[in-house]
């Protein structure tokens, strides 16, 4: 991999440096939320409804959760929590990248300290 390979070049007090500054800035796990927000158009049942007749009611905004294979969770977000469902979605994923960088950098902290080991 492509970043693997940068943080080689990297001196180990760096690479400390730089999942401590990775560790400092995560965003606050409180407000993570894992899913994808998605712009529903309904139908509301009624025959005489514009509905019917393919003007759907909406947008509404629909929080859509993968649970595991095939299987889905979800609900709708209403207007006014858009904003907050928006960030804590873009935290959760950030989160995950941030960890990802971490755990790449711990990887490579690892294979230093096992040639360090086999110098010895
Ligand atoms: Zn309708």
């Amino acid at each position: 991999m492509k970043a693997s390979r940068e943080l080689n070049r990297l001196s180990t007090l760096a690479l400390r440096q730089r999942r401590q500054g990775l560790a400092k800035l995560l965003p606050p796990i409180e407000e993570t939320l894992r899913g994808s927000l998605v712009k529903r158009y309904l139908t509301c049942g009624n025959p005489g409804c514009k509905c019917a007749r393919g003007q759907r009611h909406g947008p509404v905004w629909y929080l859509s959760v993968t649970l595991g294979p095939g299987r889905t969770t979800g609900g709708i977000v209403a207007a006014e929590q858009l904003a907050q469902v928006r960030g804590w979605i873009g935290n959760f994923y950030k989160v995950k990248e941030d960890l990802e960088k971490i755990s790449a950098i711990n990887r490579e902290l690892l294979r230093r300290a096992r040639q360090q080991a086999r110098k010895r």
